[in-house]
């Protein structure tokens, strides 16, 4: 089978680039391993840009994103310091909580009805080569697809950044993070979603995301090397938060979980990783891009997803797809996604590790509009 575009994994980042190139008209296949879409560990909190870009990308976004009811809209981002202060902040526009698996169909819905585009699910690529004039990629159902160019859109672990790159997994810049649905958790405020600094667990934070009909999501995430160093049981540390601490073990009491409690690994983008090179561009998870402090990686994985979409059309009008004119996706990255996470990874290490910090950050806001706004705008 032959394309102009093979993009493996249909996250946010591959179905973001498929909306792109198939508006295009290039004829692109779309593959992913699992057999429907938003099958992802996620804390699912959705920043208020992503819903604009899609709707820049793909008009029909809006309307569909605007009937979705399986969504919560927060504008307020309540701050618990580790010395069990509270702090509100409050944005002029809502982000979303809602579920991968609802959020993701939506895109991939969008996707399915583009002409151009194949899409193989239930298909995991097992390899993926490029040599002078084109990129080869192998399913595990012993089929070679052809094409022009290849963007690997396949999240943490990616087997197109392991086939066409150098890179490998670097505990000491992934976080892991465990992620569980409960019911009926008591005092959820209005429009708001939580994250608590508690004093054990910094740089990482537990969080509470308010989900439609009395459900949240909630989890905890750590840097990995934190979890290898102390050989951290992340559910069983969820479980103990959930039922020791002072300000949450009351709100849990008569708490129910729902479904299985799950563990995944986040990479972090505080490090430079190759992205691109002759044939193929890496987006999202399979480039690292997660935000250091906050661990969002939805807004990145579809900003990317556009940038190399956009790189990649550039290629086919100049019928360039070298490794030195491929750079132009690389650089769109540095300008705005790996400018910001190194930002980012400067507040986790300065403010985020120390208890210390982090309270008297929060007392200065507590008393302080300016230092607040900061805040905010450091946050955004
Ligand atoms: C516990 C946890 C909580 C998080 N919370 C948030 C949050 O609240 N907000 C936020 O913005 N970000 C959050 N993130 C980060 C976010 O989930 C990711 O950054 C985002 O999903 C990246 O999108 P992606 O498209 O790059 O990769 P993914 O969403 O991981 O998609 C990759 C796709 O590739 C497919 N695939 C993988 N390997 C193969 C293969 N060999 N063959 C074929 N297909 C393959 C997978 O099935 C998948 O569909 C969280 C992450 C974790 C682990």
């Amino acid at each position: 089978m032959n394309f102009d575009v093979i993009i493996c994994g249909a996250g946010p980042a591959g179905l973001t680039a498929s909306l792109v190139l198939g508006r295009a008209g290039l004829k692109v296949a779309l593959i992913d391993k699992e057999t429907s879409p938003g099958n992802k560990v996620c804390g699912d909190a959705i920043a208020a840009y992503v819903p604009k870009i899609l709707t820049k990308i793909c008009p029909e976004f809006a309307p569909a994103w605007e009937k979705c009811i399986m969504k919560t809209a927060v504008n307020t981002c309540r701050i618990t310091s580790p010395g069990g202060k509270t702090l509100d902040l409050q944005y002029s526009e809502s982000g979303y909580i809602c579920k991968r698996s609802v959020f993701d169909t939506l895109l991939f819905g969008l996707v399915k009805q583009l002409p151009g585009i194949t899409i193989l699910t239930g298909t995991r690529v097992s390899d993926v080569k490029t040599d002078e004039s084109h990129v080869e990629v192998a399913t595990g159902e012993d089929q070679v697809l052809r094409g022009r160019l290849v963007i690997g859109c396949d999240g943490a672990g990616s087997i197109t950044a392991r086939r066409l790159t150098d890179a490998r997994t670097d505990l000491t810049h992934c976080s892991g993070a465990v992620r569980a649905y409960f019911k009926d958790v008591k005092d959820i405020p209005p429009l708001t979603f939580e994250l608590h600094f508690l004093r054990n667990i910094l740089p990482g934070y537990f969080w509470i995301f308010p989900l439609p009909d009395n459900t949240a999501s909630v989890g905890l995430g750590l840097p990995s090397r934190v979890i290898a160093a102390g050989k951290v049981n992340l559910k069983d540390k969820m479980f103990r938060i959930i039922n020791e601490e002072p300000g949450l073990k009351a709100r849990f009491a008569d708490a129910d979980l729902t479904g299985t409690p799950e563990v995944s690994l986040l990479p972090l983008g505080s490090r430079d990783l190759t992205v691109s090179g002759h044939r193929f561009m890496l987006c999202g998870d399979a480039a690292s891009l997660i935000d250091p402090a906050t661990g969002e990686g939805i807004g990145h994985a579809i900003l990317s997803g556009r940038y190399a979409a956009w790189q990649a059309m550039r290629c086919f009008e100049e019928n360039d797809f070298s490794a030195s004119f491929m750079k132009g996706y690389d650089k769109s990255l540095y300008g705005k996604i790996r400018r910001h996470n190194r930002f980012r990874y400067l507040i986790r290490r300065t403010v985020v590790s120390r208890p210390y910090a982090i309270n008297g950050v929060i007392s200065l806001a507590l008393k302080n509009k300016l230092i607040r706004k900061t805040i905010k705008k450091a946050l955004e």
